[in-house]
């Protein structure tokens, strides 16, 4: 199985302890399953790993874009990680979960003033700026607020994606950040400087996603580290956290690695501090923004088979009755899957189909070139594994299909607990005037 939360009990998959099939009965398909277990388990990983490797300062933020609703958040809080939002409902989200606001990080590259003013109003911990615009439009309207907002600048390190695949937000020309490169990065230091309504507390960097080899970490590190101590000696301001972004690789299918986090936040902070060492650097205070790798293994999809179309000498179709409106993301980026019969996983899987989805779009594709039991047929109930990430988060309405519920199995399967309800025919239509 890709996931020890995973088992087969005669044959039929078992999450978290739980029976899928009896699962799917009970609260219908599709569905979104959550292992509140593994979540809190992925979590600890993180905040040991930083803890031991960094020191007391350290601290993971979940990146809540890649699933983010209230018990989940609140189960981030329990968990003492800090969080990034991204917009104004997350953090409307993370103030229904009472997230401590001063741990909470905010992100994006274009907020607007209605977001920066509920922001500041909700207590946020740090705006994560992208430009300059950004700055001068927080430090105005802290000034209005009469507070002091305290900042961290997102830089592009300008690391080449073309040696580092998979990595594509901390190039030059992206549309994130300030580049070092072209000299933007020092001056928007200078400019931040000398607002009166800002602290500017450190520096951000967030390099891609999905990535195994932290090289990729070791590089960009050293590209922040020489631009502190280049900020130190040009304007004598030291950064005291600096935030190394988010982007660990998570197994979806046998053929990916399975990233060991401990050892590679144990290499990159040894590789950091002989960094500041060299640099007369104090260490700072670190923070990284796993998302995927916090929730990814803990979710599982749940479907219903219908038409199994058979096109002899072409290709097969299982279709289910979610697909692209629950989960986009082979749809936007070709992204692999493990699928199983969940009832029928002591069978042979020799009938290569393509799962699809019962959207009206070609490209509504769960995944292509799927092997399955031969006798899949309408009824059985299809899992796609590895839905915890940017599934629930990136869902729609699609074809005005109600959103999946998401069931939270905790406590080694003993609760089933519905965390997010089933959206209704009456919901999709609810602002319709
Ligand atoms: C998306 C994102 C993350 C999380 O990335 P994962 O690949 O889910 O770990 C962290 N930080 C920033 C700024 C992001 O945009």
């Amino acid at each position: 199985m890709i996931c020890n939360n995973l088992s087969s009990v005669n044959g039929v998959l078992h999450f978290n302890g739980r029976d899928t099939l009896s699962l799917a009965k009970e609260f219908g398909t599709p569905l979104y399953l959550m292992d509140e277990d593994r979540i809190r388990r992925n979590c600890r990983t993180y905040r040991t790993a930083m803890v031991e490797s960094f020191g007391e300062n350290a601290l993971p933020l979940y990146a809540g874009k890649a699933c983010c609703f209230t018990a989940l958040i609140r189960i981030i809080k329990e968990e003492g990680l800090g969080l990034d939002v991204v917009s104004s409902g997350e953090i409307a989200t993370a103030v229904k979960a009472e997230f401590p606001m001063e741990h909470a990080y905010f992100h994006s590259n274009n907020k607007t003033d209605a977001d920066i003013a509920y922001a500041i109003d909700c207590g946020i911990g740090y705006f994560v700026a992208d430009n300059e615009e950004e700055v001068a439009a927080v430090d105005r309207i802290a000034g209005e607020k009469g507070i002091r907002q305290k900042i961290l600048l997102r830089l592009t390190p300008g690391i080449d994606p073309h040696t580092y695949a998979a990595v594509a937000t901390g190039k030059v020309d992206s549309k994130f950040g300030s580049a070092i490169e072209t000299g933007q990065a020092a001056q928007i230091t200078e400019f931040t400087l000398s607002k009166t309504n800002i602290d500017l507390a450190g520096y951000h960097c967030h390099v891609g996603s999905q990535v195994f080899d932290s090289d990729v970490f070791l590089r960009s590190s050293d590209i922040m580290l020489e631009f502190i101590a280049e900020m130190r000696d040009r304007f004598g301001y030291t950064a005291k956290i600096l935030d190394l972004g988010g982007g660990f690789g998570v197994r979806y299918v046998e053929s990916d690695p399975a990233l060991d986090v401990s050892a590679s936040i144990a290499r990159i902070a040894a590789s950091v501090k002989g960094k500041c060492k060299a640099l007369n650097l104090p260490l700072p205070a670190i923070r990284m923004e796993p998302g995927r790798s916090i929730v990814a293994d803990a979710g599982l999809t749940l479907y219903t088979a219908g038409t199994v179309k058979k096109i002899p000498g072409y290709k097969n179709y299982v279709s289910v009755d979610g697909g692209m409106a629950d989960n986009p993301r082979f749809a936007l980026y070709g992204s692999s899957y493990t699928v199983l019969n969940a009832g029928k996983l002591n069978e042979m899987s020799d009938f290569e189909c393509s799962v699809v989805g019962r959207c009206c779009e070609s490209g509504d594709i769960i995944q292509e070139n799927v092997k399955l039991p031969s006798s899949v047929c309408r009824g059985d109930i299809i899992a796609v594994c590895t839905t915890g990430a940017y599934n629930y988060s990136m869902a729609s309405n699609y074809n005005r299909i109600p959103r999946p519920p998401v069931v939270m199995i905790s406590d080694g399967g003993n609760t089933a607990t519905v965390a997010v309800r089933r959206e209704t025919p009456e919901d999709v239509l609810k602002l319709d005037v």
